[in-house]
């Protein structure tokens, strides 16, 4: 398959889409990412690396995050976290309070806010200094010493975070949290503000391509029935709520964030990150999401 040509013929079909959508507006930082951008990675399985655009430069992974810690708190205490956290679509926004009262306190799942909000509570109780474990767990599975969070991003965020707040103190009346809720949010809002570029998160999602080994040394980090229930809440639940027509088009397990960012899995043979600003009303970048369909239809490479 000549990736290369495919990367180059994806590029020009996706630019006409870089003037669509709006980028994140809900603090200063996101929305004065210029739409005008795109970068994809693929890596495969056997070690090949191939890149177009803006692939290296360092974006705000945001939501991208949560798989991350879902990874790490899975690892640490394995089926046990679903007695906190559901596996099933929201259908309805990241951030929604709605379902939460109905479910008593549950989160549908660990990619919708309330739902990481849970896995870094989780997290937050085991270590000491739970964003430092992050930090060094996305540095092992990218190969890249020098990823860290963007501060300001972070104080930011913790300005606007309102809802976040709102969503965890709710389910701490209902005893789903256990944390202080100002640290909790600080470090939820911390791991949203790390900064990656399209190549390190293609790297890092190898862990669940190549069934829960560490993509640089092979050591088995997750079983592999943990990476295939993480590429299955992916495909569930990793798109908000667009996973339906993200797996009509697309039909991979993939993660997004609001800044612009969307990185997909396809088990046994390779992963594949793009981003480009410019989101959708449900908060999916239009190009990244765009890119990934002409990828999967172009090498007929997909789960279905
Ligand atoms: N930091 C953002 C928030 O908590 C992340 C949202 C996202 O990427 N969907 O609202």
């Amino acid at each position: 398959m000549d990736y290369t040509k495919i990367l180059e013929e994806i590029y020009s079909e996706i630019t006409p889409l870089l003037s669509k959508g709006k980028v994140a507006g809900y603090i200063p930082e996101l929305r004065r990412v210029s739409k005008d951008q795109f970068g994809m990675a693929i890596c495969t399985n056997d070690g090949d690396e191939y890149i177009i655009g803006r692939a290296e430069k360092y974006l705000s992974i945001q939501s991208v995050s949560k798989v991350f810690t879902f990874a790490l708190a899975y690892k640490n205490f394995g089926e046990k976290i679903w007695k906190r956290v559901g596996r099933e679509p929201s259908g309805s926004k990241f951030n929604s309070l709605i379902l939460l009262e109905n479910e008593k306190g549950i989160p549908r799942n660990p990619f919708i806010n309330p739902g990481s909000l849970v896995i870094a509570d989780m997290l937050y109780k085991k270590y000491r200094y739970p964003l430092n474990e992050v930090l060094k767990f996305v540095r092992e599975l990218s190969g890249n010493p020098n990823i860290s969070f963007n501060t300001s991003v972070r104080n930011s965020e913790l300005k606007y975070a309102n809802i976040n707040y709102a969503l965890a103190y709710f389910m701490k009346s209902f005893g789903n949290i256990k944390a202080d809720i100002p640290q909790l949010v600080d470090f939820y809002t911390s791991h949203c503000a790390i900064e990656m570029t399209c190549v390190d998160l293609a790297r890092s999602f190898r862990l669940f391509s190549q069934q829960g080994n560490n993509p640089w040394s092979g050591e088995k980090l997750l079983t592999s029935s943990q990476a295939k229930h993480i590429n299955a809440v992916m495909m569930t639940c990793g798109l908000y709520n667009s996973v339906g027509d993200f797996a009509y088009r697309v039909g991979i397990p993939a993660k997004s964030g609001v800044g612009g960012a969307v990185v997909g899995v396809i088990p046994e043979k390779l992963t594949i990150a793009a981003w480009a600003p410019g989101l959708d009303v449900n908060g999916n970048s239009i190009a990244a999401v765009k890119a990934l369909e002409l990828f999967t239809d172009k090498t007929g490479l997909s789960i279905y």
